[in-house]
């Protein structure tokens, strides 16, 4: 499987979920992969078991998105282990602020938008010089159904969602002349510990499953392979004319009218 073969990329929050087997299948694909992750000793254990598995070179860097700074650090340490240029960069970290908005306090509102709205910039702005330069590259950011559908209770998460959409096009028109695409995933539910996290906080966490997957139109809720998949065709060269777009992979649950 050569799809990605001699290109470089860089994931962040990779260090397990949607960001590991984003690694992951870009290793299997050829490439070589930085894992950027706030958690070093996750981020180390997941790229060893990707280098093992394929053989690719794979880097753990431990990167804040939240810190323009730690970014660019993370760019500069994959640039200088691969003795290459970014290709590919996947803005993936992210994290669930639910609160109800009239008792959210501002740390909350500020917690979610460092991480799920500034992080996804400041992984941009670490990569497009270069890209820009070069006239190649591919960005792809992890968004959410949450970027066009709203969920009571889930403030402000789908704010922040929604901006990544409107980051994602606007990079995308802005560069598109200098041949950098930028795109963006939504997924629907993910089996990952984010998903299981937020069952088990509701007051009945199996019934709260249950109703999850009594909605989804498949009857199962999406694999993190199943989000990889599609990062792996938007990272490509499969992908040339596709730009400020956004791939739904959510099984047609935002698809689906309920009562
Ligand atoms: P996980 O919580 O399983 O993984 C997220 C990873 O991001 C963790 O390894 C976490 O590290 C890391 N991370 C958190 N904050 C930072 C930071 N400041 N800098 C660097 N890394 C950080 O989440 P998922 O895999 O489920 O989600 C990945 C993305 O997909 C997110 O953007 C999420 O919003 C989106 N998404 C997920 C859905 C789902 O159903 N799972 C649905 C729709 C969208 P640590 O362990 O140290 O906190």
């Amino acid at each position: 499987m050569t799809r990605l073969a001699g290109k470089t990329a860089l994931v962040t929050g990779a260090g397990r979920g949607i960001g590991a087997a984003i690694a992951l299948a870009f290793a299997r694909e050829g490439a070589a992969v930085v894992l950027a992750e706030l958690d070093i000793d996750t981020a180390e254990q997941t790229a060893q078991r990707i280098a093992t598995e394929t053989g690719a070179r794979v880097l753990a860097v431990r990167t804040d998105v939240t810190q323009s700074a730690s970014m660019q650090h993370a760019v500069s340490e994959a640039q200088r282990a691969f003795d290459a240029p970014l290709d590919v960069l996947v803005n993936n970290a992210g994290i669930n602020v639910f609160c109800d908005p009239l008792t959210m306090t501002d740390d909350d509102w500020r917690r979610c938008f460092a991480v799920d709205l500034d992080g996804v910039w400041n992984g941009c702005r670490a990569v497009l010089p270069g890209m820009v330069e070069r006239g190649a590259g591919s960005i792809v950011n992890i968004a959410s159904t949450h970027s066009f559908k709203i969920i009571p209770g889930c403030f402000p998460y789908p704010v922040a969602k929604h901006g990544v959409i409107g980051l994602t096009r606007a990079l995308g028109i802005e560069y598109a002349p200098r041949n950098v695409r930028v795109n963006a995933i939504a997924p629907g539910y993910i089996e990952t510990q984010l998903t299981h996290d937020w069952w088990n906080e509701q007051a009945d966490p199996v019934a709260a499953q249950q109703a999850t997957l009594d909605l989804q139109p498949m009857k199962r809720i999406g694999r993190p392979e199943e989000v990889a998949m599609t990062a792996v065709f938007l990272a490509s060269d499969e992908a040339p004319f596709i730009n400020a777009s956004c791939i739904t992979v959510d099984g047609g649950r935002s698809a689906l009218y309920h009562d």
